[in-house]
């Protein structure tokens, strides 16, 4: 990684219709995961998980092609995530090689944190600096029932193991209205205890099989008010790089400073300033999280499509990015997975 530069060189191609320079890429590396979140991994009427055959998923030489080529058209981001990005084989190679990328400032891991106390070493030696990981609960008996798995104490272990080697650690908490609506608190102790930016999800309807309803869910402004009570949060200015969270600095009455985040895609969304695109693990362009449009990528890659259609493609999903998303109006949500899309 080239950390001198820190620019998005302005080639123009990336500037959507309505401004917006997308500069950001996220890659969903597998649909595949260790865990088997409530609201996230599909399950069909057999029971049986619905998953990509390898063949199916981008080879790493595939991918590298992609990102190099979005790199030279001005994308300076990378986002790994899945599925759980850590299980798939030959990940440590492939981030090493996409840290040789010249141009492409940072590669940033959304991780369940599952497999982090033996791959911690091995992210920082490749030049991962920040790491998002996923966590609903700090109970162990209610982390396995969220994701099917008890794996609390292994998770634990592995951010302890990140922080100890210097990672800049941001917890992604979904916050589910009778499900872990009475640890929201503790997780605000969490981030005034720990140097960890504990950032809250609104829940969202994704994929056909979600578990969403309007019961379930609740709005950032409703959390605001419950991590209020742990102390007095104040706005933190210019934390636009810090992606769609609003960003507050938690002050107790004792003195002690945190960090809490809240991204609220369906009450305050954040299309205006949205920078991303994706590519699913199947493939697929995807240019707004919450719009089922995607661009056929793998299919042109696989056909011999040339660098410049490649770019074509990129620059086409760019100019179709719609305006925003209309969740909040509709309350129907999309058919997209959220682990094949990578969140
Ligand atoms: N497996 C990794 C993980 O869990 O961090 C990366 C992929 S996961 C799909 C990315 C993020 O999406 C996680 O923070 C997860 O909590 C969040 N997520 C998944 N389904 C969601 C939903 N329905 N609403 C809100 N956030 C969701
Ligand atoms: Fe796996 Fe992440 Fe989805 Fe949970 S949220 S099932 S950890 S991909």
């Amino acid at each position: 990684m080239n950390k001198q530069k820190q620019t998005t060189k302005n080639t123009g191609e990336l500037v959507d219709r309505f401004s917006r320079t997308i500069s950001y890429l996220r890659l969903s590396l597998t649909d595949r995961c260790n865990l088997r979140c409530i609201y996230c991994m599909p399950v069909d009427r057999e029971g049986g998980l619905q998953v990509l055959k390898h063949e199916d998923l981008l080879s790493y030489e595939e991918l590298l092609r992609i990102v190099k080529l979005a790199v030279d058209m001005g994308m300076n981001k990378l986002r790994l995530t899945g599925g759980e990005p850590l299980v798939r084989r030959g990940v440590m190679d492939f981030i090493t090689a996409l840290s040789q990328i010249e141009g492409l400032d940072e590669i940033r891991l959304t991780t369940n944190g599952v497999l982090l106390h033996e791959k911690a070493a091995g992210l920082y030696d490749a030049g991962i600096r920040k790491l998002n990981i996923s966590l609903d609960t700090l109970r162990p008996e209610r982390f396995k029932e969220i994701t099917g798995m008890d794996l609390f104490d292994q998770v634990w272990q592995g951010i302890e193991t990140a922080a100890e080697l210097g990672f800049n650690i941001k917890l992604n908490v979904v916050a589910m209205k009778g499900v872990n609506d009475d640890e929201f608190v503790d997780f605000a102790r969490l981030a005034v205890e720990k140097a960890y930016q504990v950032r809250f999800i609104e829940f969202m309807p994704l994929g056909k099989n979600s578990t969403w309803d309007k019961s379930s869910y609740m709005t950032s402004d409703e959390l605001k008010e419950w991590i209020g009570t742990v102390g007095t949060l104040e706005p933190l200015p210019g934390r636009r790089m810090d992606g769609p969270a609003r960003v507050y600095s938690l002050t107790t009455a004792g003195g002690l400073k945190g960090q809490v985040g809240f991204i609220s895609p369906i009450s305050h969304h954040f299309c205006d300033t949205c920078n991303r695109l994706r590519l699913t693990s199947a493939g697929k362009l995807r240019a707004c999280l919450l719009h089922d449009r995607e661009a056929d990528l793998k299919t042109l890659l696989r056909e011999g499509g040339t660098d410049d259609e490649i770019r074509g493609l990129i620059r086409q999903t760019i100019l179709d990015k719609p305006k925003g998303h209309t969740l909040a109006e509709e309350q129907a949500g999309c058919v997209g997975q959220m682990s094949r899309i990578g969140g």
